[in-house]
């Protein structure tokens, strides 16, 4: 076995940690500064409070993004970076703003525009990179402390990743007291993302024993948590712990990165609107079953040390914790109406993420796996 690790991002965690800021940025010599968020933070009032509290630090805010941005966001926000000068950016919300501003900040000092990156192939160059601090509003994405950003490209009617040494931020802010405002469905969405990175990096190819005792922590806290965070959101214990499972869970799919729920996730959420967590969710418990013999069992010996009795037991309470949260459990309720549409969800889920699950993939596993969701 080999393997490599590397985190390069601070982390500053704990309740109203957001408040040190204006100390976080002035311990980097950073002075002028972007806020990006989503138009929900600046709507209710957490994005003007953390400009207020940053002093002159922040001179722009950009809040014109979309869940799941769009390269057009991108480029928009590089237009504000560019025209203000920024020297960083400070990006506050899920992932959706998160992954906008990472991308942005990635070209702020160049001329092009995202596409020319994203799906072009130009790689990301140093002297072309402002710094980003991320302050996650979700426990969900783990895009805090990773490299990677999801961009849809709607010209091209494809959603998919760009990442590069160059886009870790520089610092990851996570304060549980700005998810209490979460709505239910969020927490459930964006809870199940927590825990697909959790499982995903577990059984990746690319799985190693560092990030192993990481999805170790943040499934087992999310079993214990998530539904006490979706039923009682003011309930700031279970918010404080599935903060915890976000981060522990971004660490865990870091370096190996996720598999076949996020490569199915993807069409599902472009073609059906399916939100990005409760789209993992769709298939993650296919995917525990289908790799619960692989490589002697160590995925039952995982679900063992989460308290279950076996990968297939853990398998079924992802099943009834997808249920009792509302989620959606088949393909026919998101609005999937013929074998044709499955034999497109299946073409566009057969991508590079797909070959990272422990057990090789044909397109007739997949295809099966569609229909047996119908
Ligand atoms: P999101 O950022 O799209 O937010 C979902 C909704 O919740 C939005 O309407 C937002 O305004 C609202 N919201 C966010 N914080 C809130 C708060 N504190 N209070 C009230 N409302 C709030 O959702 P997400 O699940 O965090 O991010 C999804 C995106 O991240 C997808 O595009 C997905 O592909 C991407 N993603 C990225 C990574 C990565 O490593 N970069 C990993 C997984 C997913």
């Amino acid at each position: 076995m080999s393997w490599n690790f590397s985190m390069p991002v601070k982390i500053y965690f704990g309740n109203d940690k957001v408040k040190e800021l204006p100390e976080i940025i002035d311990s980097f010599g950073f002075e002028r500064g972007v806020l990006v968020c989503s138009n929900t933070l600046k709507r209710n009032g957490v994005a003007d409070e953390i400009i207020k509290n940053c002093g002159g630090r922040i001179v722009a805010v950009f809040h014109d993004i979309r869940p799941n941005p769009t390269t057009d966001n991108v480029n928009d926000c590089v237009k504000v970076l560019r025209e203000n000068d920024a020297q960083f950016a400070v990006a506050l919300g899920g992932g959706s703003p998160m992954d906008c501003c990472k991308a942005a900040c990635a070209i702020a000092k160049g001329e092009d525009k995202i596409e020319i990156y994203h799906t072009g192939g130009k790689p990301i160059d140093k002297n072309e990179v402002i710094p980003m601090i991320a302050v996650a509003t979700t426990s969900g994405t783990g895009s805090e402390i990773t490299n990677i950003s999801v961009l849809t490209d709607l010209a091209k009617n494809v959603k998919s990743t760009m990442n590069d040494p160059l886009m870790y931020p520089v610092a990851a802010i996570v304060d549980p007291k700005l998810t209490l405002s979460v709505p239910p469905k969020v927490t459930a969405s964006t809870g199940l993302d927590v825990l697909a990175h959790a499982l995903e990096s577990f059984w990746s190819i690319l799985h190693q024993p560092i990030c192993e005792s990481c999805s170790v922590h943040a499934t087992r806290l999310v079993f214990e948590y998530l539904y006490k965070a979706y039923s009682e959101p003011d309930n700031l214990e279970a918010r404080e712990k599935m903060a915890e499972a976000s981060i522990v869970a971004g660490v865990a799919f870091s370096n190996p990165r996720t598999a076949g729920s996020h490569a199915c996730s993807f069409p599902l959420t472009n073609l059906y609107g399916v939100p990005h967590g409760e789209a993992c969710a769709m298939t993650l418990d296919y995917f525990t079953r289908f790799n619960a013999e692989a490589e002697g069992g160590r995925l039952h010996r995982f679900a063992r040390d989460c308290g279950f009795k076996d990968a297939y037991d853990m398998a079924d309470a992802i099943t009834s914790l997808k249920k009792k949260m509302g989620m959606a459990m088949t393909l026919t309720e998101i609005g999937v109406k013929t074998d044709e549409e499955i034999e497109t969800l299946t073409q566009m889920s057969m991508t590079p993420l797909l070959e990272k699950n422990i057990i090789p993939l044909s397109y007739d596993d997949v295809k099966n796996m569609y229909l047996s969701m119908k």
